[in-house]
């Protein structure tokens, strides 16, 4: 070859929109186009934007080769850079056309450093080598850079994964896919939003169970709606006077992806204290007896999607029905900080329904969620309180379960809420100022 390089200008067409936003696949589609066409990876560095669309570049021993897509045109720009004859970029082309479900493609080849323009300049090579300590890489190891972002307007996370997507399927309901993140563990979200991570997720489960089990000692029967990772019954399942331990979940395949790649929050399925349905939890309700449960733990998803009526006032009456008279009903209610407007809205609604003095409010740190900050509302039929609990109880279980956040303390210290969450709480909807809210809805 009488260049130094090859560089073709890919432009693929008519790929499909979703692979053209699914930054695991593009990643992966990279990094297997060089290898197929003979390259050694080095590294590659994939990040996803919003609302959509991937950049990426797959650094080669033999150059690199680089992507930016738009999906709402169906349409990528390659750039396959290739030296030396070892490696025909002409193959990562047709693998890549396949991979993206390109209809077309056009490809325009330049050699890049023709030897004819250049000179050589003699000179003592050894001077430019590098010659401080490298860190030893694990041969044919590449380091990859893959990110899983959960954005807002204004905020995110990312957390860094391996880039081996573990799960991914499309239910009815929802996407639901795991991510072998490198910091949190295995990592399951529901529509691109973080669910619970190997990491974390014991915070969430033993805080939305324990507190209400410890104020309420003679709850026998307890429903948990949604949860279909399986911590909160996990944790329910840890009280033996509970006599019945039932789970709605509306997703089959949110039970199936947890029991493969999050077989801690998913030990209890096969409890045979636990019966698990698969169906709305909202029909699931409505169909319910009067004064059923002790214990109903709203266990679901942000107000999106299939989640959506489970965060509406009909089916907060519903719950109320189907409590016991010394009833308690908890609920996941997001984060202060993340959306004030949705948090002042839902405790406004179980203040009309379960009475102002009965609505309390408590927080958690769970660092995979929005701002970090989330929180839980216990509600009392009758006269529970969430503060009136077995102290000492609490501290003997929490010892005797090996439980990772919750005890006697924390408990109390839970319901002990910052100046700005007690303001939130006493506002009506619509009257939220934007101050608190990481995210303004104005
Ligand atoms: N800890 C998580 C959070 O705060 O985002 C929620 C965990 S859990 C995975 C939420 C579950 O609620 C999901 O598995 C989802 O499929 C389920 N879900 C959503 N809508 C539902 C409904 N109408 N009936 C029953 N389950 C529902």
């Amino acid at each position: 070859m009488n260049a130094l390089g090859r560089h073709i200008l890919v432009e693929f067409y008519n790929c499909s929109p979703e692979l053209m936003n699914d930054v695991v696949h593009i990643e992966n589609s990279m990094v297997a186009a060089a290898e197929t066409a003979g390259a050694t990876v080095i590294n590659s560095t994939f990040h996803h934007f919003s609302p959509y669309g991937v950049s990426g570049v797959v650094v080669i021993q033999e150059s690199h080769l680089a992507i930016h897509t738009w999906p709402e045109f169906g349409y990528a720009a390659v750039d396959l850079f290739t030296c030396g004859d070892s490696v025909d970029p002409w193959v990562s082309y047709n693998y890549l056309k396949d991979a993206f479900e390109a209809s077309h493609g056009s490809a325009m080849e330049c050699r890049r450093g023709q030897l004819d323009l250049l000179k050589r300049n003699d000179f003592n090579l050894e001077s430019l080598r590098d010659v401080s300590p490298q860190p030893q890489e694990k041969l044919g190891t590449i380091t990859r850079d893959v990110w899983f972002t959960e954005r807002d307007e204004n905020i995110a996370l990312s957390l860094k994964h391996t880039g081996n997507q573990l799960y991914k399927k499309d239910s009815p309901y929802q996407r639901v896919e795991v991510y072998e993140t490198l910091a949190y563990g295995n990592l399951l979200t529901l529509d691109g939003m973080v669910m619970c991570t190997q990491k974390d997720e014991y915070v969430y489960h033993e805080m939305i169970t324990h507190v209400p089990m410890f104020s309420n000692p003679k709850a026998k029967r307890a429903l948990v709606i949604g949860g279909g990772d399986g911590g909160t019954v996990r944790e329910l399942l840890r009280y033996e006077q509970l006599e019945e331990v039932t789970l709605v979940e509306i997703d089959e395949l949110v039970i199936e992806a947890c029991k493969l790649h999050l077989p801690e929050t998913a030990v209890a399925f096969d409890n045979p204290r636990l019966n698990l349905l698969v169906e709305d939890g909202i029909k699931y309700i409505k169909e319910c007896a009067d004064e059923r449960y002790d214990l109903i733990i709203v266990d679901s998803a942000d107000p999106v999607g299939p989640g959506e009526g489970l965060f509406t006032a009909e089916f907060y009456q519903e719950v109320y029905r189907c409590l016991t008279k010394d009833g308690i009903m908890i609920t996941q209610s997001e984060s202060p900080r993340f959306n004030s407007a949705v948090f002042v809205e839902i405790y406004d609604t179980y203040k009309q329904i379960f009475g102002a003095e009965k609505v309390h409010c408590y927080l958690a740190a769970i660092p995979t969620y929005p701002t970090g900050t989330w929180s839980f509302s216990y509600s009392s039929k009758g006269e529970a309180h969430p503060l009136t609990f077995d102290v000492n109880g609490a501290a003997a279980f929490s010892k005797a379960q090996g439980l990772k956040y919750y005890n006697e303390d924390i408990h109390m210290a839970a319901f002990a809420l910052p100046n700005f969450v007690k303001e939130l709480l006493n506002a009506k909807p619509g009257q939220v100022t934007n101050e608190y809210s990481a995210e303004p809805t104005a």
